[in-house]
């Protein structure tokens, strides 16, 4: 059984002060929730702050993304200890890091290696673009994405990670994919995938979040479906009352 989780991606967004304020009101906000895992990925400069925000809360840290080494002269990097001292999970692969910063199927790869390494647990996200999306390519797309990513990670590693299927077109446009589509693309491009990869009990271990536009209007839609275990969830995270309504009608959602 997949417990849920919804992930709030606070992309370059909020101060340290902005953002500890906002972590401490979803603490307090969401302090009675015990259905679906929680997380929140704050810049890096507010890791710290958060951290302390939410020790002892039921609302986990993630990075937004890292470096594979674990030390040396790479300017500007985080590595895998440093984010391991203030969360307990990384973003890699984001389409907006793919697209802006060169991420590569390969750099995700290495990258969900070295946070295995430092016991961290990766978010992976993968999804198609809007011209793959038309041409129908979507299915063959994001199976080589999972191939890419997966490389060489074993079966007892890769039932720990959550992969979020986020179609590019879908990110902050206010548009998404329909409920029964994000399904079936998660059933047949990915869990297919990974039975081709691992076996079925690992594909069926595998959480798999919905990333696209997420809202407290739509959330319900999406954590109903059989294959979708949660959100990854940028611009309505970023609002107490958003992120708070989108967990609160998921968890009365699957509830009913
Ligand atoms: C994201 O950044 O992962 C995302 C899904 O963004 P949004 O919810 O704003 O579309």
């Amino acid at each position: 059984m997949r417990k849920p989780f919804i992930a709030g991606n606070w992309k370059l967004h909020e101060t340290v002060a902005e953002a500890t304020a906002l972590a401490e009101a979803l603490r307090a906000s969401l302090a009675d929730v015990e259905s679906i895992e929680l997380g929140v990925a704050p810049t890096a400069t507010a890791l710290y702050a958060v951290s302390e925000a939410l020790k002892g809360s039921n609302i986990q840290v993630s990075a937004q993304n890292m470096y594979w080494a674990a030390s040396g002269a790479f300017t500007g990097e985080i590595s895998p200890p440093m984010v391991k001292e203030l969360a307990t999970h990384v973003i890699i692969g984001h389409s907006e890091r793919r697209a802006y910063f060169g991420e590569t199927d390969e750099t995700v790869n290495r990258k969900i290696k070295a946070a295995f390494a430092h016991n961290l647990t990766p978010i992976v996200c993968i999804g198609e673009n809007l011209e793959q999306n038309k041409a129908g390519e979507t299915v063959a797309f994001v199976s080589q994405q999972i191939h890419g990513a997966f490389a060489d990670i074993p079966a007892e590693e890769a039932r720990k990670l959550t992969l979020a299927y986020e179609p590019i077109w879908a990110i902050g446009t206010g548009l998404t994919a329909t409920p029964q589509d994000a399904n079936r693309i998660i059933r047949e491009a990915i869990r297919e995938t990974l039975v081709d990869l691992y076996d079925e009990e690992t594909a069926e271990a595998i959480r798999v979040q919905y990333g696209g536009s997420v809202k407290p209007q739509n959330i319900a839609d999406f954590i109903v479906m059989p294959e979708i275990d949660g959100a990854l969830v940028g611009g309505a995270s970023l609002k107490v009352d958003s992120f708070t309504a989108i967990v609160k009608n998921a968890v009365e959602a699957l509830a009913q």
